[in-house]
Parts: structure tokens; C-alpha cells; sequence
């Protein structure tokens, strides 16, 4: 309403500020009365039936008039040209512009600039014959009252166009008006019109611009490095985790002298981290994320995200996938499904700390036990426990399944509830850790690699000798004799724990990260041993993996950011499983499993082909200027 009103407000306030120029001119310059009324009609075109106000006319009449008048400034761009016309358009369907004025135009204006005329001829001749100026004939009183109400009349016939504005476009027109017409100006309102590229542009101006510094953002930043204000504080203190990454951000870059651009602030939601996956943010790390695939696993295809900085990676992936698709596929076996914690508690004596062993691994003991565990969580239920005594300190390490979790939480806080209600039968249990590094979490351990941790899985496939000639460029024997020399005697010469393959963490530590799962667990959950074996006859490759510590989860830490959710729907494991509880983090296992048997059958592929060096030189090497810039 406020935007088609105002265009044609200034163009009367124009108008009325150009007529009282002109009429000063005028009246200097002695023009008879009439010349005025053919100007006047610019300065009022739409209460004027002189003029023509068929669509378009009035603009060319503007142009026309406009070379003729220094120092108007009716501007008008061609762009505004649909806009005068619709407006105009309006003008001429409208009768109500001239409702207003029942006397005919041009015997008004004659009369009224007549009398104007008349009484500026008397008043000079009284100035010239020194007569007073409030002698007057009766002549003069009837021409000063005609006057006033020629006046009258006439702010009503201005008055009129005021009065008008707001009926001239009706509600309905105005807003079909407002599509098509920005402002429903017929002259150019920059300060009100905004063309839609504008828009854009603004847009996205605000999201460059969105990191400029406010004052109350200043003064915040202010207190964090003076260190009045704790960093870590201002999530809780602003309630506003976006702009309590920013003021860090900011803060940070001032303390260090350090710049962060490259780091981008933009993008992520920053709420969805709170309390869960990362404190005190200033921004987050791109990675790129690959696709590998079709990985043709127990039946069904996988395209597997991989999010990694390493050139040659996603490609070599793929290749195996390729190969495995045309060997009609990999097969999955999942052997186990227990995370573990392990607290370390510790006894007076070495007695005592047996005494509890044998109480714990009892079997009578265990139902008891797991009820006390269970309560835990709807999902997390005991499956065994493992003792193992060093002198008078017991490490009691829990299995249990998770569901969908990763389930480290969900353990723990069984663990929790164990220890508190063995207190009572073992009053002199002293609780050193809860976690007594026997679980084993993130480092490598052979308890993971003996008795597994997370998913065990196991993934085979039998790839015909025309598959590895053809897709992986090598042959059978090549392939098992480098896997023996290289991933079982090379590995136990090299008195590897968990490490007989080739690259397993390569697409573990990838499909980790592209899915949300805990990257610091690539380290038990790379464990595998790759076996390669010719076989029908030594024609045909039976290629397999052994994983026993895939950690992995589809709900809870990570998994519920944008990204990774999206690429855990991509591999349709999305959050919680509905009709079997665990089923999606278990099918994840499967395809990390699956995953990094086609990284093994390629990489090892092109290592037998002598290929390795030769494709990381093309794929993996940067040939960028890589020094520093600060
Ligand atoms: P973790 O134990 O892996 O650290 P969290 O404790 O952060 O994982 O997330 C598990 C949470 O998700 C628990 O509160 C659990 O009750 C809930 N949850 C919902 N559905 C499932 C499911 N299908 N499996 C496991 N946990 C689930």
C-alpha cells in the first residue's frame, strides 16, 4: 500500500514545488493568463483532459517535456516503462481522477489566472503610485474574494489527488499491481523499488555480510579476550550458538593474530552440535565426499560415501566394487554384536579381587547381573563378562548389545549401575576407573582383535580370473602370493596387531566420517586380516576379511547431522531400525566390511600390477605451491 502510494505522492510534491517555481517566473515575466494552462498540464497530468493518458503517452510527453525543464528530476529508467504503463493504464480506466472538478477545466483556470493576473496589475500600480494597499475599489474586493475562493477551490482540486491516492487503486488492482509493478510508480522510486535481481544480490550480500561485526557483537568480543567472559561460556551466556561460534571465531583471531578465512562459520547448524558433538566451534573442516559402487552385497546395492582428502582412494574403492558387481557379488556374515567397557576396581588383597572374578563369571550369577545392568537402557542388554586379574586390581570387561547405537553410552551406564550393586556384597571394592583400558577403546589392543568389539564381521567373494584380468588388471596367483608375503608374513614380521591387510583403514576411517561415526575408533575398527585364496582349480580368486571391532552406530554423536544423516540415508541405514532394533548399525558393519573388501582387491591389485606408484603420481600428488600463507 505505502510502496504504489508513494511514487505518485512525490510526483504531486514535485509537481507543486516546480508549479511555485513557475508561477514566480511567470508572474515576472508578464505571459498572458492562458500559456499557463498548456504547462500546467505537465506539472498534473492526470487532471488534465488535455493531455493524452493512453498508456505510455504521459512517459513519452515526460521525455519530451523533460529536455525542456533544468533541474526537475523526473528520472525515469526503461525498466520503469511497465510500471508508467500500468499505472497510466489505471489513469484512464479511472473517472474518479476528475470527479472532483464539475467546472470545466480550462474556464477555471482562465478566470482564476485572470484574477491572479489583475490583482498583481493593480497591486504593482499601487506600489508605483504610492497608493495603500488595503485602499480597494469595489472591483478589486470582488476579484480578491473571487480569488481566495478560486483558492479554495483549487486546494480542493489538489487536494483532490491526495484524497484520491487511496481509492485510485483498489485493494484487489493494487495487488495485482504489486506483481507486476514493484512500486506502481510512474517515475522511478529507487529508494522504495527493489528489482528482483537486486534482491538476490542483497540476499546473498547478508550472507557475506552476516559476519560484520555488531556493537553489542563487540563488546562481547571484548570481554572474551580480555578473558573476562570464558570462551566456552558463551553458548549458555548468548543462547545463541551461531553467534557464539562467531564471537569466538572473532575473539580467537584477535588473540592469535591469527586468520581463520577458509574455515567456513556459514552452513552449519550449530545448535544441532550443542552438548554433543563438539564445544567451543569456530567454524567446521570440509571434507569432499566420494561415491563408491555399486557395492553388490548379500543381494543388495550400496552406493557407499566416502568422505576423504586422498586422492586415488574413492577410485580404487569404486574399481574393487566394479570387480565384485561383476563377480556377482560379495557375501556378509556377522559373528558378533557386543560393545564393551571395562572398569578397573581394586581390592586390599589379591584374594579378594578373585573373589569377586569367580562371582562375576559365575553363570548362576549372571541373570541377576544382567537385570541389574538392563535397567541401563531399553536397548542395551548384557551378553557376557570377562575378567582378567593383575595382582590385587580386577578389570571387569562387560559385553553388551547397543541396538542402533554405537553404544558407548549405553554401556557405560549398565557398567555404572553393576558397580554400585556389587558395593554391597564387596563393600572394600574400590572403583578406580570405569573404564580400566581393558575394554579396549581406541587403541590398538589384541583383546578387540581376539575377542572383537562393536560388529564382528566377516565378507567373502569369489572373483572369476576374467574379472581380475579384466576390471583389476593382475592374475590370481600374483594377487594370493602378494597376500601372503605382503598382508601375513610382511604384517607379523612388522609384529602387527590387527593389521594384516593392506589399507583397511583407508575406507574405514572414509565411510567413518562421511556417516558420523567416531573417527578415533578407525583404530580397533580397522582391524582385519585380509586372506586371498585361488581356488576351482586355482583359476578363480576367493578373496575374504575379517573384521572383529567394527564400531558403528546409525543413531546418537554424529549420525544426526545433516551430512552424515544424508549419508547414512544414502545407504538406507538411516537412524533407528523400526522393525528390528539394531538391524540398520549391523547393516552398516556389513557394508564398512564390504567396502574395504573392494578397497583390498583393488589397491593389492594394482600393487601385484605394479600400478600403485604410477596412479598416485596422477591422482594423489598436489602440484599446487603448497608453502604456507598466512
Ligand atoms: P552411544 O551409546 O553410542 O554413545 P547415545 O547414548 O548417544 O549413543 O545414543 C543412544 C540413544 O539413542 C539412547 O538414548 C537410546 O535410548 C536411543 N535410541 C533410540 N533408538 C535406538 C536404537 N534403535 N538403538 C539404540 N539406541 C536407540
Amino acid at each position: 500500500m505505502i510502496q504504489s502510494r508513494c511514487p505518485r505522492d512525490k510526483t504531486n510534491l514535485l509537481a507543486h514545488k516546480l508549479l511555485a517555481v513557475y508561477l514566480s517566473i511567470y508572474i515576472h515575466s508578464n505571459q498572458p493568463p492562458f500559456l499557463i494552462l498548456e504547462q500546467l498540464t505537465i506539472f498534473y497530468p492526470q487532471h488534465s483532459k488535455g493531455i493524452d493518458l493512453r498508456k505510455g503517452s504521459f512517459v513519452k510527453q515526460m521525455d519530451a517535456k523533460r529536455k525542456d525543464m533544468q533541474g526537475a528530476h523526473f528520472d525515469h529508467q526503461s525498466d520503469d516503462h511497465q510500471m508508467v504503463k500500468a499505472v497510466n493504464k489505471k489513469m484512464v480506466d479511472s473517472p474518479k481522477s476528475f470527479d472532483g472538478i464539475p467546472v470545466p477545466m480550462g474556464i477555471f483556470f482562465t478566470v482564476f489566472f485572470s484574477l491572479v493576473y489583475y490583482l498583481l496589475i493593480r497591486w504593482r500600480e499601487k506600489i508605483r503610485n504610492s497608493t495603500p494597499l488595503h485602499v480597494v475599489t469595489m472591483t478589486e474586493m470582488a476579484a480578491i474574494i473571487t480569488f481566495f475562493a478560486s483558492c479554495i477551490y483549487l486546494l480542493g482540486f489538489f487536494g483532490m489527488s491526495f484524497v484520491q491516492a487511496t481509492p485510485f487503486i483498489d485493494t484487489e488492482e493494487e495487488e495485482e499491481l504489486d506483481e507486476t509493478t514493484p512500486c506502481g510508480a510512474a517515475v522511478s522510486c529507487e529508494s522504495d523499488i527493489v528489482p528482483v535481481k537486486q534482491v538476490v544480490k542483497k540476499e546473498t550480500e547478508m550472507a557475506a555480510t552476516e559476519t560484520i561485526v555488531t556493537k553489542e557483537d563487540e563488546e562481547v568480543i571484548q570481554a572474551v579476550v580480555s578473558g573476562k567472559t570464558p570462551s566456552y561460556s558463551l553458548e549458555s551466556k548468548l543462547g545463541d550458538c551461531k553467534r557464539a561460534a562467531f564471537i569466538r571465531r572473532v575473539a580467537l583471531e584477535r588473540i592469535t593474530g591469527k586468520s581463520l578465512d577458509g574455515l567456513p562459520l556459514e552452513g552449519l547448524d550449530y545448535e544441532s552440535i550443542l552438548g554433543q558433538c563438539c564445544e567451543m566451534p569456530v567454524g567446521y573442516v570440509q571434507i569432499p565426499v566420494g561415491i563408491a559402487g555399486p557395492l553388490l552385497l548379500d543381494g543388495k546395492e550400496f552406493s557407499v560415501p566416502m568422505a576423504t582428502t586422498e586422492g586415488c582412494l574413492v577410485a580404487s574403492t569404486n574399481r574393487g566394487c566394479k570387480a565384485i558387481y561383476a563377480s556377482g557379488g560379495a557375501t556378509s556374515i556377522l559373528l558378533k554384536d557386543g560393545m564393551t567397557r571395562a572398569p578397573v576396581v581394586r581390592f586390599a588383597t589379591a584374594k579378594r579381587a578373585a573373589e569377586l572374578k569367580f562371582f562375576l563369571e559365575e553363570p548362576l550369577n549372571f541373570e541377576t547381573l544382567a537385570s541389574v545392568f538392563n535397567k541401563s537402557s531399553r536397548f542395551g542388554r548384557l551378553q557376557t563378562i570377562r575378567c582378567a586379574i593383575a595382582g590385587k586390581n580386577l578389570y571387569i570387561r562387560f559385553t553388551c548389545s547397543t541396538g542402533d547405537a554405537m553404544g558407548m553410552n549405553m554401556v557405560s551406564k549398565g557398567v555404572q549401575n553393576v558397580l554400585e550393586y556389587l558395593h554391597a556384597d564387596f563393600p572394600d571394592m574400590d572403583v578406580i576407573g570405569i573404564s580400566g583400558n581393558y575394554c579396549s577403546d581406541k587403541k590398538p589392543a589384541a583383546v578387540n582383535w581376539i575377542e572383537g568389539r562393536g560388529k564382528s564381521v566377516v565378507c567373502e567373494a569369489i572373483i572369476p580370473e576374467e574379472v581380475v584380468n579384466k576390471v583389476l588388471k593382475t592374475n590370481v596367483a600374483s594377487l594370493v602370493e602378494l597376500n601372503m608375503l605382503k598382508n601375513l608374513t610382511g604384517s607379523a614380521m612388522a609384529g602387527a596387531l590387527g593389521g594384516f591387510n593392506a589399507h583397511a583403514s583407508n575406507i574405514v576411517s572414509a565411510v567413518y566420517l562421511a556417516t558420523g561415526q567416531d573417527p578415533a575408533q578407525n583404530v580397533e575398527s580397522s582391524h582385519c586380516i585380509t586372506m586371498m585364496e585361488a581356488v576351482n582349480d586355482g583359476r578363480d580368486l576367493h578373496v575374504s576379511v575379517t573384521m572383529p571391532s567394527i564400531e558403528v552406530g546409525t543413531v546418537g554423536g554424529g549420525t544426526q547431522l545433516a551430512s552424515q544423516s544424508a549419508c547414512l540415508n544414502l545407504l538406507g541405514v538411516k537412524g533407528a531400525n523400526k522393525e528390528s532394533a539394531g538391524e540398520n548399525a549391523r547393516q552398516l558393519a556389513k557394508v564398512v566390511a564390504g567396502s574395504v573388501l573392494a578397497g583390498e582387491l583393488s589397491l593389492m591389485s594394482a600393487i601385484a600390477a605394479g600400478q600403485l606408484v604410477k596412479s598416485h603420481m596422477k591422482y594423489n600428488r598436489s602440484n599446487k605451491d603448497v608453502s604456507a600463507k598466512h
